[in-house]
């Protein structure tokens, strides 16, 4: 389902996508943050982007844990931190493997969730990037149990993330700074939950936009 090349191309892609898709990101937490958003991803994946090249032969666990602590390092806001260790939780999940199937990447999610939850002693349902997340793991989890493998089971995750990100919209933000508007964060999708859905779908597809999650939900 996914190897390491395929890993180092898709790391790649997600520079792109954070890059074209920053404006909006900082819209979106300019709405219920402090606007700064896609600003902290793109400096965060721009470090990624110097270093990729270097990690091409590397197996799975060694690319992700630099790739978080190359985030953690690099990025600032609350954000970097927690994406670092997402991607230190997934590494650590993949093992020094070259491919991973979608149990693995089940495990990798499930991980990842466990290092945002842990660091922002947060919990899905509090309007943050764990809402996506949570979502694409359980899906990962029902695919590999279920037995859906390849682009099947890639592309309901990336559907599940889009459902995750877009669940914050009814959501009161209980975490970060969103925390102190309450009801005002209500018909608001989180940023970090949308950075989040632009990185699960990019690893899914290859590529992703915000703009059908925007049209999405909108009175008319
Ligand atoms: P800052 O809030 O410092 O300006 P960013 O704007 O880069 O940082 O990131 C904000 C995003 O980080 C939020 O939209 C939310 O998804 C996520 N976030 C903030 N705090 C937490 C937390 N404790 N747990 C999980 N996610 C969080
Ligand atoms: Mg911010």
């Amino acid at each position: 389902m996914l190897t390491s090349d395929a890993l180092i191309a898709t790391l790649s892609a997600m520079v792109r996508v954070i890059v074209d898709e920053a404006p909006i990101l900082s819209a979106l937490d300019a709405a219920i943050g402090d606007g700064d958003h896609g600003v902290n991803m793109v400096v965060g994946f721009r470090a990624v982007e110097e270093e990729v090249a270097a990690l091409a032969g590397y197996d799975i666990e060694t690319i992700l844990s630099q790739v978080g602590t190359t985030i953690m390092a690099a990025s600032g806001g609350a954000s970097g931190p927690l994406y670092g260790a997402a991607f230190m939780e997934a590494a650590k999940a993949a093992g020094r493997v070259h491919t991973v199937g979608v149990a693995e990447v089940a495990a990798m999610l499930e991980g990842a969730c466990a290092g945002v939850a842990r660091r922002g002693r947060s919990s899905p349902g509090e309007k943050t990037m764990l809402d996506t997340l949570a979502w694409a793991a359980r899906e990962a989890r029902r695919c590999a149990t279920g037995g859906i493998h390849g682009s099947a089971a890639v592309a309901l995750i990336a559907r599940a993330a889009a459902a995750g990100a877009l669940s914050t919209r009814d959501m009161l933000a209980r975490r970060g700074r969103a925390m102190r508007l309450r009801e005002r964060t209500l018909n608001h999708l989180d940023p970090g939950a949308a950075s989040c859905y632009l990185l699960i779908a990019t690893a899914c597809e290859g590529t992703a936009s915000l703009a059908p999650l925007m049209q999405v939900g909108l009175p008319a």
